[in-house]
This record gives C-alpha cells, sequence and structure tokens, in this order.
C-alpha cells in the first residue's frame, strides 16, 4: 500500500524532478548533520519525558542552546496539556489515496484536542496549507470522529522554539474539504506524471543539483 507523506507532496509540489530522484529513483543524498541534530535532540527528549521516561541522563549532553530550547518546550502550555501520544503513526484515506505521518504530540484538554509540531528552525510559511498542516490533521479528524463523532475540536499547533510563539490552525469541515481536495489533487498528479518537470527556481539549494542538469 502507497501511503503518501506531507514530504511526498511537499516535494512533487516544489519540483516532480527531484520526487522522481528522491521517491521514484530512491537516490540518497547525505545532507550536512548538524542541520538536523538539535532538531533531532529534543525531539527525541520530548518523547522520552511525555512517555514518562527518566531523561535526568540526557540532559547534560544538551548544548547550552539545546537546553534553552527545552525551556521554552517544557513551559509552553501546549506541551502542559493532558498527553495522548507521542511520535505518533497516523494513516488516513482519502477516497483511492492514503497519506500518513508521524506526529510529534498528540495532546488534550476536555474535548479540545491538539496535534503538536515542535519548530527549532523555521515554521512552515504558509501554516495554514502546508501539507503537513492538512494531512495530520485529516488523520487525525478521522480517528477521533470515529471515537467522538464530531463532539470534539481539533487543531494543529506549530510550536516555533526559536521564537517562542505558537502558531495555531483551527480545524473545520470547510478547510476538511479544501484539505481533502488540494491532498487527492496532488496523490492524482503524482500517480499520472509520467514525465517528471523540473522546477529551475528550487534548484539553487536542491540536494541533487549534481544528478540534475539544468
Ligand atoms: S536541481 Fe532543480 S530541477 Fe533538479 S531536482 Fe533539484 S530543484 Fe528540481
Amino acid at each position: 500500500m502507497q501511503v503518501f507523506s506531507p514530504n511526498m507532496l511537499k516535494t512533487f509540489a516544489e519540483c516532480e524532478k527531484k520526487y522522481e530522484f528522491k521517491y521514484i529513483k530512491k537516490i540518497t543524498v547525505p545532507q550536512p548533520v548538524s542541520v538536523f541534530e538539535k532538531g533531532k535532540k529534543i525531539h527525541a527528549l520530548a518523547h522520552y519525558y511525555l512517555r514518562g521516561d527518566d531523561i535526568e541522563k540526557f540532559l547534560p549532553t544538551l548544548t547550552d542552546e539545546e537546553k534553552n530550547i527545552w525551556q521554552k518546550l517544557l513551559n509552553n502550555e501546549y506541551f502542559q496539556k493532558k498527553y495522548i501520544n507521542s511520535e505518533y503513526n497516523l494513516t488516513a484515506r482519502i477516497g483511492e489515496y492514503w497519506v500518513g505521518g508521524r506526529l510529534d504530540a498528540f495532546m488534550k484538554d476536555e474535548n479540545n484536542y491538539y496535534i503538536l509540531d515542535y519548530k527549532t528552525g523555521s515554521i512552515p510559511k504558509d501554516p495554514q496549507t502546508d501539507f503537513q498542516t492538512m494531512v495530520y490533521l485529516i488523520c487525525a479528524d478521522k480517528i477521533l470522529t470515529k471515537g467522538w463523532g464530531s463532539n470534539f475540536n481539533l487543531s494543529f499547533i506549530y510550536l516555533d522554539l526559536k521564537n517562542n510563539q505558537n502558531h495555531i490552525i483551527e480545524f473545520n469541515s470547510e478547510k476538511k474539504s479544501l484539505y481533502e481536495n488540494a491532498i487527492t489533487k496532488t496523490c492524482n498528479k503524482i500517480t499520472t506524471t509520467r514525465i517528471f518537470n523540473k522546477n529551475p527556481d528550487r534548484c539553487k539549494f536542491c540536494e541533487y543539483n549534481k544528478f540534475c542538469k539544468n
């Protein structure tokens, strides 16, 4: 079963050729480790903390900057909500396609549910219609609807830990159909594309530019 992740949809929307390199030809290009290291440590620590593990032995391994970010996360009001799950894999079917991804954390208070996404770097340019926002909300909505009918409120929270701000996207039926349409349209294009076009506007920082002569 093919499950489309937000990254797959995002990559295709940015450059079809890149999608072909990455997800069809499965060419992986090593990335500088430093770009991801900080975010990875904070995500892992948050997961251990939320599920109740003893994290004391990990704290001395954090740099001063990471300690500062960790403190901001601990103080964040959404991170203090009631824990449901973390590093939570969810999938959902939209028409003939499956989409899915892994939520950093899923929290609640009363009948309000929150998808948390920790950002140690920048948040998406347009968080309302980013594929990550759309896919995660659709997946969480399906799960909650199964259990609770329509008796819940659902939001996606980008925790911008660099600037100590929250970007909140509230889900509703209007967004549901907008998101399902956008996802279906992109899945349709992916599955019917035979010649993957290049997008020269995205080449400057593309890890595949050595494979891709423009
Ligand atoms: S180098 Fe440019 S055209 Fe080639 S895959 Fe990357 S973004 Fe697309």
